[in-house]
């Protein structure tokens, strides 16, 4: 089963919307596992490269079952479809705010965490209370918590989205827009947002130092970022060029397999302890 997990075994079908029997089954699975809270959290770097500083780490959910792993992209849309999506952000919030408080007592006093919302949890009126009971719960100031929101979930309810952001962001946490460059924000709709934080999408950072489209994609977010004061990470950072183009250009932060992969809890504590705290 580890090898398969490893190996990324598909085991569900996005593309197929029928109601099979055996998406049946995986969707009777995950509520178990939602439930039982049994889905993993894993976690990513975000560091500055000016300085090497770690910011903040991204929490991933990671759902491994005995016949092999079914990708994030794939069992969020089976949460978000079956209502099993509240609880599963919920149960996140919570594993990844424990985390957070683990390593500031460490001696990383200033890391932050960030969670990803789904579109449907932005519209939950009930999202921003959860949020600022967990965050009492583990002790943590509201600063502490990054959520991140895609581009496109964002403009999907414009209205109600709105609403749960400026509360959210009265709390005191910070928000982000994620995958940026793919969806269809107009630069006078995000100026309006109270975010202070974009994400490039690693589709523009893929092959940045070759392809002038996508460099151009990635400068012009650079600029943005400067123009509304916002913190600019680059995600799926994959090598040095890559790194070293983005540290010369400004970028915030950088996300992606060149720093480290998604690790679990442990590990990421492990490798967090080799850094410096400050
Ligand atoms: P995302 O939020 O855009 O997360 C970044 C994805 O890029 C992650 O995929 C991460 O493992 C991957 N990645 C990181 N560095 C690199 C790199 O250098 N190269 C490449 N090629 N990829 C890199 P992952 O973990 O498979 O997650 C996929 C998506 O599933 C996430 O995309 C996010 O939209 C969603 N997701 C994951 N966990 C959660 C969760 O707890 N809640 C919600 N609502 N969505 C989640
Ligand atoms: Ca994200
Ligand atoms: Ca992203
Ligand atoms: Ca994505």
């Amino acid at each position: 089963a580890a090898k398969n997990a490893r190996a990324g075994v598909r085991v569900y079908q996005a593309e197929d919307d029928r109601n099979t029997p055996r998406r049946l089954a995986l969707m009777a699975d995950l509520r178990a596992a939602v439930e039982q809270n049994r889905l993993e959290v894993h976690y990513q770097p975000k560091v500055d490269p000016a300085s090497g500083r770690v910011i903040g780490a991204e929490a991933l959910s990671r759902w491994f079952r005995a016949d092999g792993t079914v990708p994030p992209d794939e069992f969020i849309l089976l949460a978000e479809r079956s209502g099993l999506i509240r609880t599963l952000t919920r149960n996140v919030l919570d594993t990844a705010l424990a985390a957070c408080a683990g390593w500031r007592r460490d001696g990383h006093h200033d890391m932050t965490v960030a969670v990803n919302l789904s579109p449907q949890t932005i519209a939950d009126r009930g999202l921003a209370e959860d949020v600022r009971v967990a965050l009492l719960r583990h002790g943590l100031p509201a600063a502490a918590l990054t959520l991140e929101i895609t581009e496109t979930g964002l403009m999907a309810d414009p209205t109600n989205s709105l609403a749960t952001l400026e509360t959210l962001r009265g709390i005191g946490v910070k928000l982000s827009v994620d995958d940026f460059g793919t969806g269809h924000s107009s630069l006078g709709r995000l100026s309006e947002l109270p975010i202070q934080e974009v994400k490039i999408d690693k589709g523009f950072v893929r092959d940045l130092t070759t392809t002038a489209g996508r460099r151009a994609v990635t400068d012009a977010t650079l600029h943005l970022g400067r123009a509304l004061d916002l913190l600019v990470v680059a995600e799926g950072v994959e090598t040095r060029e890559e790194f070293d183009y983005l540290r010369a250009h400004g970028c915030g932060a950088v996300q992606g397999y060149y720093v480290s992969r998604p690790l679990p809890a442990a590990a990421f504590t492990a490798w967090l302890a080799d850094r410096p705290a400050r």
